[in-house]
């Protein structure tokens, strides 16, 4: 019974499975398309089979939760000024070797513990209507692993008069996109270096599934905002930073906002210095040169005499 009990409260089915190879199902949330085999997760790590049935264990049970300016997640141009109701679980679908969050990426739920507080749906709203906030960010770690629950928050918000948040590494299949990105009001995309050959090394993924899921939220009508985190020597090169505004002009337009940040040597990877502030200034002005009308810089100080180019917004 107290297993029932437990299966209850911290056990929620997933959506996007089909039966897969031998005894193993497959999950299509992401473009893993992991099989898991029973007793086990997939690569995220908190999605599991349990006796054939596929079960989200970051239903209900955020590891994080916070009030935040919005302009931190980072959005510069959506509720400016508002604070954000920002919730966070265990997991990531990528396996970024310069992970800068990595205690929750590679976190994970532990069955025989009985880890924190049950959080449904509704309780979220409550906390976010008491704090005051306009919005529910999705955020920290990557929410699309756990879009069954932020999909019955984003309903639910929808009724409360809160908007929706998404901070995404953008790594979700179609299937999934259709059903979570129109509950979604604002989202920044983290492309993490405009190549497939950085993907492959330095995330375990791949670019294409992600410009395409870009495509698709911008042709929905949402607001978005883009974030690359520029590692020195890995993903400030000419060619990949004029790839990547060539591409977001053409497919995009220059109306969405571009954040570039600093990186610092973290987690596996440290091999590369600090991003020197003048990297991202000259990014800065490459973006702006080529058209893009609101740019910023992140994860650093400027000197005070050029602190006024942290944004450029025309
Ligand atoms: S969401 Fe997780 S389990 Fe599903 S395919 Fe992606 S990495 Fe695998």
């Amino acid at each position: 019974m107290a297993t029932n009990n437990k299966m209850q409260q911290y056990y929620h089915e997933a959506k996007w499975w089909r039966p897969g190879k031998g005894s193993a199902i497959q999950c299509s949330l992401c473009p893993r398309f992991c099989n898991i085999f029973e007793d086990r997760t997939g690569f995220c790590g908190i999605r599991k089979n349990i006796a054939g049935r596929l079960y989200s264990l970051a239903y209900g049970r955020p590891v994080a939760l916070h009030v935040d300016p919005i302009e931190k997640k980072p959005l510069a141009e959506f509720l400016p000024g508002t604070w954000t109701f920002s919730i966070g679980a265990f997991g990531c679908n990528l396996a970024c070797s310069f992970c800068q969050n990595h205690h929750l990426s590679r976190g994970y739920y532990d069955d025989e513990k009985e880890q924190g507080a049950y959080y449904p749906p509704d309780k979220i709203i409550s906390l976010a209507t008491i704090e005051d906030c306009k919005s529910i960010a999705f955020t920290y770690n990557e929410p699309v692993i756990w879009a069954e629950y932020v999909i019955d928050i984003a309903k639910l918000a929808k009724d409360a008069g809160l908007s929706t948040v998404l901070v995404t590494n953008g790594y979700v299949t179609q299937d999934t996109a259709s059903e979570l990105f129109p509950l979604i009001d604002a989202a920044n995309f983290d492309m993490k270096g405009f190549s497939e050959e950085f993907y492959g090394k330095m995330t375990g993924g791949k670019l294409a599934p992600i410009l395409e899921a870009m495509k698709y939220y911008v042709s929905l009508g949402k607001h978005l905002e883009i974030t690359n985190l520029v590692i020195p020597g890995k993903n400030d090169s000419d060619e990949m930073i004029d790839a990547f505004l060539g591409w977001t002009k053409e497919n995009l337009g220059t109306d969405i906002p571009l954040h570039f940040s600093a990186y610092h040597p973290d987690y596996k990877y440290r091999e590369s210095p600090r991003t020197p502030a003048q990297t991202l200034i000259n990014i800065r002005d490459k973006a702006v040169s080529q058209g893009f009308r609101s740019v910023h810089l992140g994860n650093i100080s400027l000197p005070a005499q050029v602190r006024k180019q942290e944004s450029w917004t025309k």
